[in-house]
């Protein structure tokens, strides 16, 4: 959380136009930049989850009146009395596939990389790919455990040389 704070900061101060573009998510009050269309807005939520969370909730709130809705309701009746009717012919059961070399879970969310693909695009100044951005993150995360690994050996190194 600090480190990114940090790191916004210095963004900020390298491209301080892209200041018009800080706002604070409306549910957890964090900062974050967003895409300049949205500039001075201050009812967004951050793309660190509160977005897609608030996105979700509106929907499940839409299907539910509609549903509530006498229209709706029929419109329920009549799927449900339509479902039994509808004949459906014993499947085969597929053969077990062999299992295919699964792609990497992706360990990133969608709008999050999309967050991080807009803002690296507004600080370049070009279309940065989410290809890149997906690159960029796998190559900061094998740093950072390379980083963490040194700092455990050097403190190994340095135990064995002043056991305590
Ligand atoms: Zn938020």
């Amino acid at each position: 959380m600090l480190e990114y704070y940090l790191l916004l900061r210095s963004v900020l101060r390298a491209k301080p136009h892209l200041r018009a573009c800080l706002t604070r998510c409306r549910h957890c009050r964090i900062f974050f930049l967003t895409h300049p269309r949205n500039a001075g807005r201050h009812d967004l939520g951050c793309p660190f989850g509160c977005r897609e969370a608030h996105r979700k909730r509106a929907s499940a709130q839409r299907s539910a009146a509609y549903y509530r809705h006498p229209k709706g309701k029929g419109k329920k009746r009549d799927l449900n009395q339509r479902r039994p009717r509808q004949y459906c012919p014993p499947q085969p059961s597929p053969p077990p596939q062999p299992a295919a070399p699964q792609p990497r879970p992706a360990q990133w969310s969608a709008p999050l990389v999309e967050h991080v693909r807009m803002v690296a695009s507004l600080i370049e100044g070009w279309r940065v790919s989410r290809r890149q951005v997906l690159e960029m993150l796998a190559r900061v995360l094998r740093q950072r455990t390379i980083c963490r690994r040194r700092k455990i050996d050097q403190t190994v190194a340095w135990l064995n040389e002043q056991p305590p």
